[in-house]
């Protein structure tokens, strides 16, 4: 099994548009982060959570040709706003690919884009995706796929254990029953927005001690702004805990 970052920034993308920052200005590739997204590869299954808005140059910059499953965390922009350039799936494999997430995040999706989850044309021109509501664990041979209920601010939604691997974006908060559902981690990969605090996010101080309670192996942060440098912070973190950048692949 490994995971390839697809994108670790946060909505915006660092660098931002019109901002002259260290980081947005900085020449190492680690402080340039598309919107937040993971590959997940097991048993030859392609699984990509959270088709964001910046799919399309993720996906040619790592080479995936294939998809089997699409699982979304939530129905923020920068988390579905790619939907459309899974079309080229579809028009690669002649398939409807399967696309997963809470019962919220199914019917906004499929209320924004109807035209995704319409039977396919027969050039399979546009994406053509069959959702599903998840409300407990999924199994694709040896891979169990576990929805974790997070809070993101007043919003819930689903982070996502696969195997001993668990992605956590978009949190401030989590229940002690998805805690429970965390226990015995190889990897987590947490949201960690930026150092001062935030409403709906982790901020550097609350990951760390949340990242600690868990108690993963490994640890990555993810969903980072610009207020973040990649060798800055980095290098302050306790052993086991790292920052994640765009491109980063980790085997389990
Ligand atoms: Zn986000
Ligand atoms: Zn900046
Ligand atoms: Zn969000």
């Amino acid at each position: 099994m490994d995971i390839i970052f697809l994108g670790t920034g946060s909505s915006m993308g660092t660098p931002a548009i019109g901002c002259d920052c260290p980081v947005c200005t900085s020449t190492d590739p680690r402080n340039r982060r598309s919107r937040a997204s993971i590959l997940v590869r097991a048993g030859g299954r392609h699984i990509l959570i959270d088709p964001g808005p910046d799919m399309r140059s993720q996906m040619l910059r790592e080479d995936i040709r294939h998809l089997d499953a699409v699982l979304l965390t939530h129905m923020h922009a920068d988390h579905v706003n790619g939907i459309d350039d899974l079309r080229s799936f579809n028009y690669l494999q002649r398939q409807v690919i399967p696309c997963y997430g809470d019962r919220y995040t199914m019917a906004n999706v499929q209320e924004r884009f109807s035209y995704c989850f319409t039977p396919p044309d027969p050039s399979w021109s546009k994406p053509s995706l069959s959702g599903h509501v998840l409300d407990g664990p999924l199994a694709w041979d040896a891979l169990r796929v576990i929805p974790v209920p997070v809070m993101h601010g007043k919003l819930p939604i689903f982070a996502y254990r696969l195997n001993d691997v668990a992605y956590l974006t978009d949190l401030k908060t989590l229940p002690d029953s998805s805690l429970d559902l965390l226990r015995g981690l190889e990897v987590l990969i947490l949201d960690c927005l930026r150092y001062r605090e935030h409403p709906t996010h982790l901020n550097v101080e609350e990951a760390l001690a949340l990242a600690e309670r868990i108690g993963a192996e490994r640890t990555y942060f993810t969903h980072m702004t610009h207020e973040i440098d990649y060798d800055d912070l980095n290098s302050r973190l306790p052993s086991g805990v790292q920052l994640a950048y765009d491109g980063l692949r980790v085997q389990l």
